[in-house]
């Protein structure tokens, strides 16, 4: 309580446009997630490590838009890029060159991607991903874990953190509408496992085998703050999905060039047929991707080459716009280099040594998890492995942490426990003891 106070003390201007935009503009938001309590910091600019609010403070930024912004913001590099392209026109629905200079990185970065398509988000790359993977197999239902986000498309709202009481019991979980509109279809289209249980996935493969068009997975969940496989889940994964011939999806709108320069599937060493892709690969212009094996993709209507083949619909106007494709091409050629992952994960791991000394010292109940530019502290001992395991940590616990780091000019995630922590190539060292100190500073109070 006295956290959410100060929180309030210091931010009057966010507190009064809060109120005004919420009588015009549902939650004050235009994504439902960005509304939370009291009212979520507005931003004034962002740049380099820091975002700035319309309070007059600054904040040293780990939640950086959610992970989109691995190259920080407003890189220069890429602000020059965007300036030049904006001058060069942002729409000619024909292809130029700018689509071989953001495809070619992909697929060199990924050994499933043969071919590759461009979106504008994450919910229309894996949308198109599993509609791709159905069209293949003539089959309907998808298998995905419970709890998983995978967008805002209509399946992608079926068990997305459903509430536990509603959601039968983890062995045989029940599909929920997380959404009123979604039609009944839906969720009987969509078969959950649970996430680093191979068996739960086995079950639904021995029950519905030939009705199962794939199986959809992000490889790390960055929706349950960072959940990581277990042992030979993945692995199992491909080879079930090889067993029952249905095509394996790789969700890594998140994961993907996070954990590693090819995903978590460079990072776990396995390869999916099918990977979407969105947020980070832009550097913070607005761009998706799904691409995988080549006779998948080539099921796409008009790049058809197998005339007996059904062929699936890819349209959009903005799809592979100049602006996007540029910046794609200069995040990932040009800024995310090999010594950037060096960078951002030499730093990663300074911030999670920090947590955890911090935590001993305190004598707080917590463990920290990281993998690549990611990290995610959970104030538990036990280790969070599936979405119910994470459904029964202390959010309470997890706000007053967020906030009273808020408060200390730090924002280390997005505001929930779903949410982890991006180390991105314009950190410093500096700001990552920044960061610690707060924790550090906040730690006692958390403690008493
Ligand atoms: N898939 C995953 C794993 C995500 O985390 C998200 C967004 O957070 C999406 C898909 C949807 O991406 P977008 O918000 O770009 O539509």
């Amino acid at each position: 309580a006295a956290e959410r106070e100060r929180y309030r003390d210091r931010t009057p201007n966010s507190e009064r446009l809060a109120d005004s935009l919420r009588s015009f503009v549902p939650a004050g938001v235009c994504s439902t997630y960005r509304a939370y309590e009291p009212y979520p910091i507005h931003a004034d600019r962002a740049e380099g490590a820091t975002l700035y609010d319309i309070d007059g403070e600054s904040y040293l930024d780990f939640a950086l838009n959610n992970g989109t912004q691995l190259v920080g913001h407003a890189h220069p590099r890429l602000s020059e890029a965007a300036k030049v392209q904006i001058d060069q026109g942002t729409l000619y629905t024909r292809p130029s060159e700018l689509l071989e200079f953001a495809a070619r990185p992909l697929i060199d970065r990924w050994e499933a991607i043969e071919r590759v398509r461009f979106t504008n988000s994450g919910t229309e790359s894996v949308m198109h991903a599993t509609r791709l993977a159905r069209a293949y197999t003539g089959r309907e239902k998808i298998v995905r874990m419970e709890g998983a986000y995978h967008g805002a498309h209509d399946p992608g709202l079926v068990s997305k953190m459903p509430p536990v009481d509603r959601a039968g019991p983890a062995d045989d979980p029940r599909p929920v509408k997380e959404s009123q509109g979604v039609p009944d279809g839906v969720p009987e289209n969509m078969l959950l496992a649970q996430y680093n249980d191979a068996e739960s996935v086995e079950r639904l493969l021995r029950e519905h085998g030939s009705e199962i068009a794939g199986i959809l997975v992000e490889p790390a969940c960055l929706n349950l703050g960072l959940v990581e496989p277990e042992g030979d889940f993945l692995f199992r994964l491909r080879e079930l999905a090889d067993e029952y011939d249905v095509v394996l999806i790789f969700d890594e709108v998140k994961t993907g060039v996070k954990l590693a320069p090819g995903g978590g599937a460079e990072y776990y060493g396995v390869q999916p047929d099918l990977v979407a892709l969105a947020k980070a690969i832009g550097g913070g212009y607005p761009v998706g991707a799904f691409g995988g094996r080549r006779e998948l993709m080539s099921l796409i209507a008009d790049d058809l080459e197998d005339e007996t083949a059904s062929g699936a619909a890819h349209y959009g106007t903005y799809n592979g716009n100049p602006l996007a494709l540029r910046a794609v091409g200069v995040t990932l050629g040009e800024i995310l280099t090999t010594e950037a992952y060096d960078h951002v994960t030499t730093l990663a791991e300074r911030l999670a040594d920090g947590y955890r000394d911090v935590i001993d010292d305190a004598g707080l109940e917590g463990h920290v998890v990281t993998a690549g530019s990611q990290g995610m502290v959970y104030f538990t001992d036990k280790r969070i492995r599936t979405f119910r395991d994470w459904g029964a940590i202390d959010e309470e616990f997890h706000e007053a942490y967020w906030l009273g780091m808020v408060n200390r000019n730090v924002l280390p995630h997005p505001h929930d426990a779903s949410q982890q922590w991006t180390v991105s190539v314009q950190h410093t060292a500096a700001d990552i003891d920044t960061h610690v100190t707060a924790f550090a500073d906040l730690a006692s109070d958390l403690a008493a």
